[in-house]
């Protein structure tokens, strides 16, 4: 049996998305910015996918950009708030993604007047609302830019987004949330988050890899971190991804159009998977809020230490289970999850993230559970 359960590193596409695409790859190769008629079919079909993704989270069209996936629109966020809204202060956390956590170290070593600070997390992994207060409350007096992810890409533990926009509100912070894991997951309405930037991937909803989009708060005027072509309202140059562009936009809608029963689906996985590792390993635990406020397509499981540790993940492969060891980004090395060390796991003891889609099925959770009682009895 192959039992695919590396959702949060990425999904397989929707045979609706690329029923979807395949027309587009077929008949509108035309460049969008051409004025020609081939240019301007195409040019009809990105805006018309703008304003339908701009729909699903109640923004305005204009407040979408297009981009090449989540780590290029997480840059633009960092890099533009820097560049443009005269940010003098990041506030972020240790958890974050790389494409946050990196490019704010980088931009901080490379500027001189830019200061950085680490929110702390509690117990289960979770943002320390508190200090993040006494992080604004004490850096007052600066343009601060605070990016905190809505859900942990390891270990699933959500922020209180409304609660965060609100708090930045009051210290006149933008407030950034890489939505990578949760965008057509839950429902998002900008305009009742009062937030100032979203980023969003569209492989993470079984859409094509490559493509995402950053929304802008109409409210804030950002300038090209690339440059080179008027395209997005000239703040994002090159030819625009048009068969990415379309994938996306089938990718979110089917997404919206089946939310609850693929939420219920995968939720049910995720607590019946608790329950038969809790019933059978002894010793095992959960990294993160699993049974808190938690993203129900993502389970970390914390084994005990048994002969295979080092072993663990080739044996989940050998026996067909596609499963990661950290996040995707950083598995092939050897530091181990920067989110794990950093929210204070015990790190001698094999970590496994398990990531569930609606193409799961609660047979490959009993087929799994088989296996892993297997691991776990040949080596007691
Ligand atoms: N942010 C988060 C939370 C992610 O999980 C990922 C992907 O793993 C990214 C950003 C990067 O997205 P992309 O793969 O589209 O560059």
């Amino acid at each position: 049996m192959k039992v695919y359960l590396d959702n949060a590193a990425t999904t397989p596409m929707d045979k609706e998305v690329i029923e979807a695409i395949i027309p587009v790859m077929e008949n509108d190769f035309g460049n969008p910015s051409s004025v020609h008629s081939f240019g301007r079919s195409t040019r009809a079909i990105i805006e018309k996918s703008r304003k339908q993704v701009a729909k699903y989270i109640n923004a305005a069209p204009s407040e979408i950009v297009f981009t090449g996936g989540g780590t290029e629109a997480d840059n633009m966020v960092l890099r533009c708030a820097v560049q443009d809204s005269g940010v003098t202060h990041i506030i972020t956390s240790a958890t974050e993604h790389h494409a946050v956590i990196d490019t704010a170290e980088l931009l901080t070593e490379s500027c001189a007047e830019l200061t950085l600070s680490l929110v702390r997390h509690n117990k289960k992994g979770s943002v320390d609302i508190d200090s993040l207060k006494q992080l604004l409350e004490a850096n007052k007096d600066k343009k601060t830019l605070v990016s905190l992810m809505h859900a942990n890409n390891e270990i699933g533990n959500i922020l209180p987004l409304k609660e965060v926009s609100k708090l930045c509100k009051e210290y006149n912070a933008i407030f950034h949330s890489d939505t990578v894991q949760t965008m057509c997951h839950y429902e998002f309405d900008v305009r009742e988050l009062e937030i100032d930037f979203l980023t969003c991937s569209a492989h993470k909803f079984h859409g094509p890899k490559g493509i995402g989009f950053l929304f802008v708060n109409q409210d804030i005027q950002i300038k090209p971190i690339m440059t080179g072509g008027g395209q997005e309202r000239n703040v994002r140059a090159g030819t625009e991804n048009i068969i990415g562009i379309v994938g996306l936009t089938k990718a979110m809608e089917v997404a919206y159009r089946d939310l609850k029963e693929h939420q219920d689906h995968v939720q049910g996985l995720k607590t019946y998977m608790i329950e038969q590792l809790e019933a059978n390993i002894p010793g095992v635990s959960f990294n993160g809020n699993p049974k808190g406020d938690s993203l129900y397509t993502v389970l970390n499981v914390q084994f005990p230490n048994s002969e295979m540790d080092e072993m663990l993940l080739y044996n989940f492969d050998i026996e067909g289970i596609a499963i990661s060891g950290g996040s995707a980004c950083s598995s092939g090395s050897n530091t181990g999850s920067h989110v794990l060390r950093n929210i204070g796991t015990d790190m001698t003891k094999p970590s496994i993230r398990f990531s569930f889609s609606k193409n799961n099925t609660k047979a490959e959770i009993d087929y799994t559970i088989n296996v892993i009682k297997d691991l776990f009895a040949v080596t007691a």
